[in-house]
């Protein structure tokens, strides 16, 4: 049976296509921005430049300080540069740290945001803000931060190093997983989530294989579009939960700690959630165990696997656990203390999902 549901539909432009990044001022220019300031990390500064260059008279500026979760400082600076230069809009260019940027600065009351996304993050597509400010990370929903256009040009990508796009697509299809088994899922958001997943379970293998492949490239972006449009219309549960802690707790990097506990989070969902495994099943070619599934992938993809890779000690899995039960929120099953730190063991370790 179908329903009931309520679907809110974001107000969002989006532009795809290779060498869409050309249509960038008429963009801008549509939305009346006349003065923008282009945000971007350290590492895509020579992009952010050439982006502004595009942009003639209408760029004031290049700001390339984003750094990855949005460290209080930093957002307080660039929001503060761009108003000492008179900007009346920003071009986050780059993946979920430059994006992030821009909206920590429309939040603070900064001008709104255009997005050219260079990872399969998804964050383009959300109005979730994030902020770190002293180990701790503050998320939150704004409509003031949702980017107003979001250009996806593919060429931006063919620098993107093999393992932050199987990272950063994996962190994506675990937002098309939580948005399947979500409280507040509806038709459209399925179809967007198994459509997402299936394109870049499609996409990823060969991008691995030549990361200058356009057609392999622009697949990935087309999944990372739809698995972001379906974080940004639904309530994430435990697996964004744990990774968020994980993050804040121990510093664990954004895309390879989602690599590692998707599987996991997945399989201590599964049997409250029948409908999404089907779903799920069937975006990854006909597959009874899903969980199963995306651990395997993450293996032939070179994706991290345990979380011990990744730096965390065995000792701290009672107090990630703790933290990730106390915090409350939507789950399919009920979250106990007992099956967080059996998922989280099992993660450490790099055995598969049970
Ligand atoms: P990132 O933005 O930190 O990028 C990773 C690295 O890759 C950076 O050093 C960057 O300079 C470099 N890079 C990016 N694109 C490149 C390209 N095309 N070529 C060469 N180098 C490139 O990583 P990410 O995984 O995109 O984003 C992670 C951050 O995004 C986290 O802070 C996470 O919390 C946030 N996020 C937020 C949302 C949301 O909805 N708010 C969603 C997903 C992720």
């Amino acid at each position: 049976m179908i329903g009931p549901f309520t679907h809110q539909a974001l107000p969002m432009r989006v532009v795809f296509g290779a060498g869409s990044l050309a249509r960038l001022p008429e963009e801008v220019a549509a939305l009346g921005m006349t003065r923008v300031v282009v945000l971007c990390t350290p590492g895509q500064e020579a992009t952010g430049r050439a982006v502004a260059a595009g942009l003639g008279e209408r760029a004031a500026g290049v700001v390339a300080e984003a750094r990855m979760h949005v460290p209080v400082e930093v957002a307080r600076r660039a929001t503060a540069r761009v108003a000492e230069l008179g900007a009346d809009g920003c071009v986050a260019v780059g993946g979920g740290s430059a994006i992030g940027l821009g909206k920590a600065v429309a939040l603070a009351d900064g001008p709104p945001l255009v997005a050219v996304p260079t990872t399969y993050a998804g964050s383009e597509m959300t109005p979730v803000w994030g902020l770190t400010e002293g180990g701790r990370k503050r998320t939150g929903r704004d409509p003031r931060v949702l980017p107003r256009t979001v250009v996806y040009d593919a060429e931006l990508t063919l620098g993107l190093s093999a393992s932050t796009s199987v990272v950063s697509g994996l962190n994506a299809i675990a937002h098309a997983v939580e948005g399947l088994y979500a409280p507040d899922t509806t038709p459209l958001v399925s179809l967007m989530a198994a459509e997402g997943v299936r394109a870049l379970v499609a996409a990823l293998p060969r991008v691995v294989a030549d990361g200058t492949d356009r057609d392999a490239r622009a697949g990935a972006q087309y999944g990372a579009w739809l698995c972001g449009a379906v974080l940004g219309a639904t309530t994430m549960s435990l697996h964004h939960r744990l990774c968020h802690v994980l993050g804040g707790a121990l510093d664990l990097p954004h895309g390879p700690t989602h690599a590692v506990v998707l599987p996991h989070a997945l399989a201590y969902n599964g049997p409250a959630a029948a409908e999404a495994v089907r779903a799920l099943g069937g975006a990854l070619g006909g597959v009874d165990d899903p969980a199963r599934e995306l651990w395997e992938l993450a293996g032939r993809l070179g994706a991290p696997r345990s979380l011990a890779e990744l730096g965390m000690a065995a000792d701290d899995v009672p107090r990630i656990a703790e933290l990730a039960v106390s915090g409350g929120g939507a789950n399919p099953r009920p979250v106990t203390r007992d099956g967080v730190e059996r998922l989280l063991r099992a993660a450490w370790a790099g055995a598969p999902p049970s």
